[in-house]
């Protein structure tokens, strides 16, 4: 640690899934470091996301060969860093006559599944839709499928914990506080924040600019230069809908588009479909389903379901823009899904900006623009991500069963749904939220759901929660479940609090 109190060595803007992995691990290596997020954490595209931690098994076509690999690396890594908010999926891919043979789909599989890293996640097989309970709910004509791993992660909360560990390792993490400007002056960059509590100067030595979708903003408002088009903004929705089958698996459609969707089960009740990938030019902050892609998905959906999926059907959309590289791609789908570092070593103030990137990748990332700083502003601690765990993941990477039961031991007045949702949350934590509760009385006002005062007081005392909607979406999915009068209970009960 450095300095006085407001003067940083690094300075993050952005509090997605980038710029917080990059806060934790150069926090983690002794700079000290200050976050600002504009917004609440993961407000941005880093809650939109299919929430997948995988290699991309599309990609391959693309001949992003190192992406992948890196990626399929990382699924075993973060999985143990989190194992309860990452866990394993199986995805079935049917074999759809007329799109791509069945002997290419078994090749991308083998590439995939040998490619790198895979040692808990079991391998490819193939599957006989028509004695397979995935076959049940698809149109009689699809008949062989191959099922292969990889892995979910709830991404708001990926966010949230990188966030915790870079504060538990002395990192300010400033949430709902703007960059509204950074010039370069003698000793580094002198930077304007607005914040809940008014304007704030803070000094840091290096800026690293991690706005995803607004990183080229960040460039011209902020700094001024106007020259910045780095980015290619492409949009993805998801539409989820009530659950459409009864397993656990996941299924990966391939389109006639040459595009893919996803139908995952989500949140035990529902079914995830996704995602589009349109060019996107409007308002950021202001991203919506369009009519045209609620259709794509329902008929893209419905071209194997042997129920078609219906407008009606939907209980939520949400829609997000992945900040990707501009490589010139012509269609959006071809566009890189690798990132890019780019590094100003001005000797009054350096700057790293960071475009694209991946959920999947985001510790890797961390780790290579955190490796940069050593010849911008000097060597600090070594790696140590790799192997780390993140907040309430100390346990076991394949023992999420064994820590609900160890909750459900000692709360034994807990539903046994509660104690799984907390696991899957909280971890480890999920002590520290309950305390010494010893009844479900001690839990407080209840909020509709399972949702009860003391989860929100941990979520406004520890996680930065300050609105319903963090609540409800970002640090949980209970908006899914929950009424108007709970919401509008609950705000005033959060208002009540500031
Ligand atoms: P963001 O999450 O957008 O964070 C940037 C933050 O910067 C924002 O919160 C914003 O409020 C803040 N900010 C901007 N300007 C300022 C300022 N002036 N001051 C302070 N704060 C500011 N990846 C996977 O690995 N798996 C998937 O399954 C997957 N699916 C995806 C599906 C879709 C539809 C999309 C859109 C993306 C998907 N991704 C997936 C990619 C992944 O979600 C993104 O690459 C990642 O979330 C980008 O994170 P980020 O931190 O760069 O950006």
């Amino acid at each position: 640690m450095t300095t006085a109190s407001n003067s940083y060595d690094v300075f993050v803007i952005g509090g997605g899934v980038n710029g917080t992995g990059i806060a934790r691990d150069a926090a983690g290596r002794g700079y000290s470091v200050m976050l600002a997020e504009m917004n609440d954490l993961a407000s941005g595209t880093s809650s939109a996301a299919t929430k997948l931690v995988h290699g991309g098994l599309r990609y391959l076509e693309h001949y992003e060969f190192k992406l992948v690999r890196e990626a399929l690396i990382e699924r075993e890594v973060l999985w143990a860093a989190a194992p309860h908010i990452i866990w394993p999926l199986r995805f079935v891919l049917p074999h759809h006559k007329g799109l791509r043979p069945a002997w290419f789909l078994r090749l991308g599989l083998v590439v995939y599944d040998y490619l790198g890293g895979r040692k808990l996640l079991p391998a490819t097989k193939t599957l006989d839709l028509r004695k397979d309970v995935t076959g049940k709910p698809l149109k009689p004509g699809y008949s062989t499928a191959f099922e292969y791993s990889d892995c979910w992660v709830d991404d708001a909360r990926l966010v949230t914990l990188y966030a915790k560990d870079a504060e538990a390792k002395g990192a300010r993490i400033a949430t709902r506080t703007k960059v509204i400007g950074a010039q370069r002056g003698a000793g580094g960059w002198q930077i304007q924040l607005e914040g809940p509590n008014g304007a704030e100067t803070v000094r840091a030595k290096l800026l690293v600019n991690a706005g995803g979708p607004w990183v080229d903003q960040v460039i011209n408002r902020a700094l001024g230069r106007n020259d910045a088009r780095n980015v290619r903004m492409v949009k993805g929705s998801h539409i989820v809908v009530k659950k459409l089958f009864d397993h656990d698996r996941c299924y990966i459609f391939q389109n006639a588009d040459n595009r893919i969707i996803f139908a995952i089960p989500y949140e035990q009740d529902f079914t995830l479909i996704g995602t589009t990938d349109q060019d996107f030019a409007g308002e950021l902050g202001k991203v919506e389903i369009s009519a045209e892609e609620t259709n794509y998905l329902l008929s893209a959906a419905s071209e194997y379901f042997a129920k078609p999926v219906t407008r009606d059907q939907i209980v939520w959309t949400y829609s997000g823009v992945r900040p990707l590289f501009d490589d010139g791609a012509t269609a959006a789908q071809e566009a890189t899904r690798d990132y890019v570092i780019r590094t100003e070593a001005e000797p009054d103030g350096a700057m790293i900006n960071v475009f694209g990137g991946k959920l999947t990748t985001s510790r890797h990332l961390s780790e290579e623009v955190v490796d940069g700083f050593a010849k911008l502003i000097g060597q600090k601690g070594p790696r140590w991500t790799h192997g780390a765990k993140l907040p309430g993941g100390e346990f076991e990477t394949t023992g999420f069963e064994a820590e609900v039961r160890k909750l459900a031991g000692r709360y034994p007045w807990l539903e046994a749904k509660l104690a799984r949702r907390l696991t899957r949350l909280y971890g480890t934590r999920a002590v520290v939220l309950l305390g010494e509760a010893s009844g479900v009385a001690d839990l407080g006002e209840s909020f509709g759901a399972d949702l009860f005062a003391r989860e929100v007081d941990y979520l406004t005392r520890e996680e930065w929660a300050h609105t319903a909607e963090d609540v409800l979406w970002r640090r949980t999915k209970l908006g899914l479940r929950v009424s108007q009068a709970d919401i509008d209970r609950l705000a005033a009960y959060l208002a009540a609090r500031r």
